[in-house]
């Protein structure tokens, strides 16, 4: 789940970072009354859940409470990246000296968080790590220990911050690391975390990803979920109990089980081919679970075929049979599709789909291969 920027900010505020005076705004009266109460020069940064939306246009500076009003009437509905503005955080102006990049996220391969500096602040950090590498230096965290003043040292002087700015510098890496522990984040940063002009530090960006699987110990950050703003494939999923994920490939997939959702994954990228998405309809799914599993992997115009792999244990091959005939009853799809279903009631199960015009596969390996020139088939067409 991801947080807004002025979710993320009020959190690291919380612990110890500093952050911009200002508030959310739903239309443009409360953006004129908050920047009357902060007057001066204040900036109107559009809410959505993605990056870069200086360059899109969705962040202005504005000089007086009437000119915030004017522009935060043009912002309020714009569309930024295919998401619609609905939200505005209306901050005090900082005059910026520098801008410099802070973030935390887990280092799978390290089994700890990782702490990422770079003097490239600003821009994207998957650019920097791209063009210039050796820009940024990163920092393995002992979860139990936690972050050490040294480390934030040690990052401060790799990115040859000035030395006056380094124990403030500590105090925001360390509440940045509170900041992403406490709440289960996957994923915390500061970009960018500024030099004003006046000589401090302040953190005018947040950006906060939570893992969804720990949000029951956070009702309070559940409830910050922002429904609006989601991929609507992945909420119709949410809804029905799958985990779904939507990636950019060609070959839909419907799976029982994690496991072997990331094993079919892999085997039809061994075969040449790339999955439309990951999809776990979970263990002991009935057949209205895959209807709408189907009815979702069915929407997303680039999937070309669909490749179902369900091994049958607690979920009764039948059943994911007939959940598939039910879905294609109402959608009428012409996407060629291949179904290995093995265990429970596997007989009944190829019995049932034996109409349904679909290519049945006896291994994972010949299953993917099917889908594979199935998609590639159907994609010339
Ligand atoms: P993003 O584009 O979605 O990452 O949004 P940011 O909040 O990072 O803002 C993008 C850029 O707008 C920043 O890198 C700054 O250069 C600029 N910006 C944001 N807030 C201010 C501000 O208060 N004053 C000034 N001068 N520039 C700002
Ligand atoms: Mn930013």
């Amino acid at each position: 789940m991801k947080l807004h920027e002025y979710q993320s900010k009020q959190l690291f505020a919380e612990h110890g970072v500093p952050i911009p005076r200002g508030r959310m705004a739903l239309n443009a009266q409360q953006a004129k009354s908050i920047a009357e109460e902060l007057s001066g020069r204040v900036v109107i940064k559009s809410q959505v859940l993605v990056g870069g939306r200086g360059k899109a246009g969705g962040i202005r500076l504005v000089n007086s409470p009437e000119e915030a009003e004017d522009v935060a009437t043009q912002l309020l509905g714009m569309n930024i990246k295919g998401l619609s503005v609905r939200r505005l955080l209306i901050d005090e102006a900082a005059e910026i000296e520098s801008e410099i990049y802070l973030g935390i996220t887990n280092d799978r391969g390290a089994k700890c968080p990782v702490m990422i500096a770079s003097a490239e602040g600003g821009v994207e950090i998957e650019e920097v790590a791209r063009t210039t590498p050796d820009k940024i230096v990163r920092v393995w965290i002992n979860p139990l220990l936690g972050l050490r003043s040294y480390q934030a040292r040690f990052l401060a002087s790799s990115i040859e911050l000035p030395r006056k700015h380094w124990k403030a510098f500590t105090q925001i890496a360390k509440g940045l690391f509170l900041s992403f522990m406490e709440t289960d984040a996957t994923l915390a940063e500061i970009n960018p975390l500024v030099i004003t002009g006046d000589g401090r530090l302040l953190a005018l960006d947040g950006k906060m990803v939570l893992d969804d699987n720990a949000l029951f110990r956070h009702v309070e950050l559940a409830e910050m979920r922002d429904i609006d703003e989601e991929e609507p494939a992945e909420r119709e999923a949410r809804k029905y109990g799958l985990s779904y994920v939507k990636l950019d490939g060609d070959i839909g997939c419907m799976v029982n089980g994690a496991g072997l959702a990331m094993a079919s994954m892999d085997v039809i990228k061994l075969y040449g081919g790339s999955p439309a998405n990951f999809l776990d309809i979970g263990g002991g799914a009935g057949s209205e679970k895959v209807a709408a599993a189907l009815s979702i992997i069915l929407k997303d115009p680039s999937v070309k075929a669909v490749l179902f792999n369900i091994f049958g244990g607690i979920t009764r091959c039948d059943e994911v049979a007939r959940g598939i005939l039910s879905a294609l009853d109402d959608l009428e799809s012409d996407i060629p599709m291949v179904v290995r279903l093995v265990g429970t009631n596997e007989t009944e199960g190829r019995q049932l789909l034996a109409d349904a015009d679909m290519v049945t596969a006896s291994s994972l390996a010949d299953a993917a291969k099917k889908a594979v020139a199935l998609a590639k088939e159907n994609k010339l067409q």
